[in-house]
C-alpha cells in the first residue's frame, strides 16, 4: 500500500483563501494566525487528515470538539485582539484557539508580549492542550489551567485583569465574575442561549461596569458546565 503524504501547508493556505473569499477572515492578524498555527497539531490524532475541513471535529472520546475553522475565525474577528493584550479563554479543548490568540497578541514574532490564560474542566483535555501548545512552541504565552472557568481566573477574584474574555462553550448568560475580571473598554464574547441553539454575543464593558451588547450569528456549541454555567452539580472530570 502506498501512503500519500498530506501537504498540510497547502491545505492551510487553501482554507485561509476560502475563508477570506467568504468574507469571514477580514483582518491581517487573524489571517496570519491561521496561516502560522498548524491546526493538524491540535486535532485528535485519528482525525489529522481532516484537519483542514471546515467542520468541528471530535476530541477523542471526551464528548467535546475543536470548533470549525470558520466559527473560530468569526470569533477572533469579533474579539479584535491586539498585540500585548491579556486574554482569558474558558474552554481550552485542543488548545488551538489559544495558540491562534497567542500568535496575535505576540504579533507572530514570539517576543514577550501578552498572555493567554485558558481554562478547561476535563483533565484529559488539559494534558492534550498543554502538549499541543508545547509542541508548537506557544507555551511561553499560554497557560492551560484545570478548573471551572465560570468562576473566573484566579477563581472569584473581583479585579479587572483581562483585555478580552472568550467563552468557547454555550453559556446561559455572561457570568458576573467574568464581567468583573474584564477591564473597562474590554470585550467579552460567548455563544449565549439554551443548550440547542445560541447567538454569538459580544459585550463591551462600559465605565459604569455594564455591557454594551451586540448580537452576531446563530451557532451551536457544546455546553459550558459549571457553577455559573449549565448543570451546577456536575463536577470537574
Ligand atoms: N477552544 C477549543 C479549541 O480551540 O479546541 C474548543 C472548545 S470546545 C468547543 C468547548 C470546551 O469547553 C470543551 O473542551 C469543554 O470541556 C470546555 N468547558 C465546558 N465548560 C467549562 C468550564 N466551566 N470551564 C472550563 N472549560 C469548560
Amino acid at each position: 500500500m502506498v501512503l500519500m503524504k498530506i501537504d498540510y501547508e497547502e491545505q492551510r493556505k487553501r482554507l485561509v483563501k476560502r475563508l477570506k473569499e467568504q468574507g469571514i477572515i477580514k483582518s491581517k492578524s487573524v489571517e496570519l494566525s491561521f496561516l502560522n498555527v498548524p491546526r493538524e497539531e491540535f486535532v485528535w490524532p485519528d482525525t489529522k487528515s481532516q484537519a483542514y475541513l471546515d467542520m468541528p471535529l471530535p476530541l477523542g472520546n471526551t464528548g467535546q470538539t475543536i470548533s470549525a475553522p470558520h466559527m473560530i475565525a468569526i470569533m477572533l474577528e469579533e474579539l479584535d485582539l491586539r498585540k500585548g493584550e491579556t486574554v482569558l479563554e474558558i474552554g481550552a479543548g485542543s488548545g488551538y484557539n489559544a495558540a491562534l490568540m497567542a500568535y496575535i497578541i505576540s504579533d507572530g514574532k514570539k517576543e514577550k508580549y501578552g498572555k493567554v490564560n485558558t481554562i478547561e474542566r476535563i483533565k484529559e483535555l488539559v494534558t492534550f492542550a498543554e502538549n499541543n501548545i508545547k509542541r508548537t512552541s506557544y507555551s511561553e504565552y499560554v497557560k492551560v489551567i484545570y478548573g471551572d472557568g465560570t468562576v473566573g481566573y484566579p477563581p472569584y477574584e473581583e479585579r479587572e485583569i483581562y483585555d478580552k474574555i472568550i467563552i468557547t462553550a454555550a453559556a446561559p448568560h455572561f457570568p458576573k465574575i467574568l464581567i468583573k475580571q474584564l477591564k473597562v473598554g474590554g470585550i467579552i464574547l460567548a455563544p449565549i442561549g439554551d443548550l440547542f441553539s445560541q447567538t454569538l454575543t459580544k459585550g463591551r464593558k462600559r465605565s459604569d461596569g455594564t455591557l454594551k451588547i451586540e448580537e452576531n450569528i446563530e451557532c451551536i456549541f457544546v455546553p459550558l458546565i459549571g457553577e455559573n454555567g449549565y448543570n451546577f452539580n456536575e463536577r470537574l472530570l
